[in-house]
C-alpha cells in the first residue's frame, strides 16, 4: 500500500530541517554508510503511533540561485505535487512576513489539507502569541517547538487525521508493478514509449487513482505490468524539476511502489556519481531489481564490450550482485525484447516462496560444507530455518545466539540459499533469532 506523503513548506530558517529530523529521528538508511551509496535527506520515512508515512523537506531541494520569493513559490508547488499533508511551518519569533504570504496564497488555491505549525515556541508563555497565526486562513495554528520537541503530538495527530483514505488504492495482487530510474536523459521516456510499441504488448494508459501519478498500463505475455511514472518523464522545465534532488525524490516516490525498479544506465556515459545515489534506496527499500544498460547502439556492441560492462556494473554495484542486466537501445529496439522477460523473472523471485522442509535441507548441506564458525570458544549452533515473508523473500534462522552470525556467515548462507532456489533479481532478506 502507499504510504501518504507529508511536505514541510517554510521560509529559510524556520525550522523546516529541524522538523524533518525530529520527524524521521534515527530511522535514516543504513546504506548511507556504506561505500559508494549516499542519499539525500529530503525525504525519509517518520511513525507516529502505529501509522508509517513519508516526509519531504522542501527546503532540502537546492534553489539557492533563484530569488526567494520563486524559491517559495517552487517550494509550495512542489509540495501540492508531492503530498498528501502540507505542514506550513512558520518563525513564531517574526510574524507573518510577505514570503509567508505568498506561499498562503498558493497553498490555499490548492485542494491539500495545510497544517500551520507555528516553531520556535519554545515555552508556555509565547502560546499566547500565536493567535496572529489565524489570519492566514488554514484554521487553527499549532504552536511547536523543534529544538525542543514541544507540541509535535498534536501537530501529527491533526496531520495524520487527514491522510487519504488508502483502500481504494490497494494495488492489484497480480500485476507487475515496475519503475524506470535514471539521470536525465538517460532514456527514460524513450524506453517506455519503445515498450509500449512493441509487438504484442497491449497498453491501456489511466489515469492513476494517485492525484499526480500517471501510470501506465499493460500487458503482454499474459501478464499484467504497471509502468509508474518517474522524474523527467513528465511535465518539465521548473525549477524544482530540474534540480538534482527533485528528480532523486520522484524516484524515492517511484520506487516505493514498485515491485522493481530498472535503474537505467547510459552505455555511452557510462557510470555516474547520481547513478549510484538512488539504486541503493531500491536495494534497501526490498524492491526487485533490473539494471539496463540503455543506448547499446552507441558503442561497439559486441560480446566482449558487454562482458567488459558488465564487470564495470559489478564493481560499482557489488551490493546488487543478485540483479539481472540487460543491454538494449531504445532507440533502435534492439534488444528490447528481452526486457520484460527480465522484469517478469525478477517479480516472480520477488515473491517467491519456498518449501520449509528443502530451504532445511539447503541450510544442512550448506552447514555440511562449511560447519558454523566458533566465535570465542562458543559456537554457532543453527536450529531451524523458515521463510516469513515475501516481497522480498525473508528467512529467520534460529540459532543458539545470534551475536555469532557474522556477516560472512550469513553471506554464505545466503549465497546457498540464492544457488539453491535462484534469487534472479531480488534482494532477500536474512534474520538470526535466538532459540534455546
Ligand atoms: P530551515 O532552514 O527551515 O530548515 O531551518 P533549520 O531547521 O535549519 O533551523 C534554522 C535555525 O533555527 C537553526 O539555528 C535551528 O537551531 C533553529 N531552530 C529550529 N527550531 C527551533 C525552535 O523550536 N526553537 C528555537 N529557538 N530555535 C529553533
Ligand atoms: P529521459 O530524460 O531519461 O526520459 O531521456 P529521454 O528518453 O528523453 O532521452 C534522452 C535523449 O537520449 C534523447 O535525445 C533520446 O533520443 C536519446 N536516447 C534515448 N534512448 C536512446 C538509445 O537507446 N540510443 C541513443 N543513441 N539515444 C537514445
Amino acid at each position: 500500500m502507499r504510504k501518504s506523503v507529508v511536505a514541510i513548506v517554510g521560509r529559510p530558517n524556520v525550522g523546516k530541517s529541524t522538523i524533518f529530523n525530529r520527524l524521521v529521528g534515527e530511522r535514516i538508511s543504513i546504506v548511507e554508510d556504506s561505500p559508494g551509496v549516499t542519499r539525500d535527506r529530503v525525504y525519509a520515512e517518520a511513525e507516529w503511533l502505529t501509522t508509517t508515512f513519508n516526509v519531504i523537506d522542501t527546503g532540502g531541494i537546492d534553489m539557492r540561485d533563484e530569488p526567494l520569493i520563486v524559491q517559495m513559490r517552487e517550494q509550495a508547488e512542489m509540495a501540492i505535487a508531492e503530498s498528501d499533508v502540507i505542514i506550513f511551518l512558520l518563525n513564531g519569533r517574526e510574524g507573518i512576513t510577505a514570503a509567508d504570504e505568498e506561499v498562503a496564497k498558493i497553498l490555499y488555491k490548492s485542494n491539500k489539507p495545510v497544517v500551520v505549525a507555528v516553531n520556535k515556541i519554545d515555552n508556555p508563555e509565547m502560546r499566547e502569541d500565536i493567535y496572529e497565526y489565524y489570519a492566514l486562513g488554514f484554521g487553527e495554528p499549532y504552536p511547536i517547538s523543534g529544538s525542543h520537541g514541544l507540541g509535535l503530538g498534536d501537530l501529527l495527530d491533526t496531520v495524520v487525521g487527514y491522510f487519504p483514505d488508502m483502500r481504494d488504492e490497494q494495488p492489484d495482487v497480480d500485476t507487475v508493478y515496475f519503475s524506470l530510474i535514471g539521470r536525465p536523459n538517460v532514456g527514460k521516456s524513450s524506453l517506455v514509449n519503445a515498450l509500449l510499441n512493441e509487438e504484442r504488448v497491449i497498453v491501456s494508459k489511466q489515469e492513476g487513482t494517485t492525484r499526480d501519478a500517471i501510470d501506465t498500463h499493460l500487458r503482454k505475455d499474459d501478464q499484467d505490468f504497471v509502468i509508474i511514472d518517474t522524474a523527467g518523464m513528465r511535465k518539465r522545465g521548473k525549477v524544482y524539476e530540474a534540480t538534482e534532488k527533485y528528480s532523486v525524490l520522484r524516484a524515492l516516490k517511484a520506487i516505493e511502489r514498485s515491485d522493481v525498479a530498472l535503474i537505467l544506465i547510459d552505455a555511452e556515459t557510462g557510470i555516474r556519481e547520481q547513478d549510484k545515489k538512488i539504486v541503493g534506496y531500491a536495494h534497501e527499500a526490498g524492491r526487485g531489481v533490473v539494471i539496463v544498460v540503455n543506448k547499446w547502439d552507441t558503442v561497439d556492441s559486441n560480446e566482449k564490450a558487454m562482458k567488459q560492462f558488465e564487470q564495470k556494473v559489478r564493481k560499482q554495484f557489488q551490493y546488487l550482485d543478485y540483479a539481472p542486466i540487460v543491454f538494449l537501445s531504445a532507440k533502435t529496439k534492439k534488444r528490447i525484447h528481452t526486457l520484460i522477460p527480465a522484469v517478469k523473472t525478477a517479480s516472480e523471485n520477488h515473491s517467491k516462496r519456498v518449501a520449509t522442509n528443502v530451504l532445511n535441507d539447503v541450510i544442512l548441506d550448506a552447514l555440511a560444507i562449511n560447519p558454523a564458525p566458533t566465535v570465542k570458544g562458543k559456537r554457532l549452533k543453527i536450529l531451524y530455518a523458515t521463510q516469513v515473508a515475501v516481497k522480498p523473500p525473508s528467512f529467520v534462522i534460529f540459532v543458539n545466539d545470534p551475536d555469532l552470525m557474522h556477516f560472512s556467515y550469513r553471506r554464505f548462507l545466503e549465497n546457498r540459499i540464492r544457488d539453491a532456489f535462484g534469487f534472479t533479481g531480488t534482494p532477500i532478506k536474512i534474520f538470526a533469532r535466538k532459540r534455546q
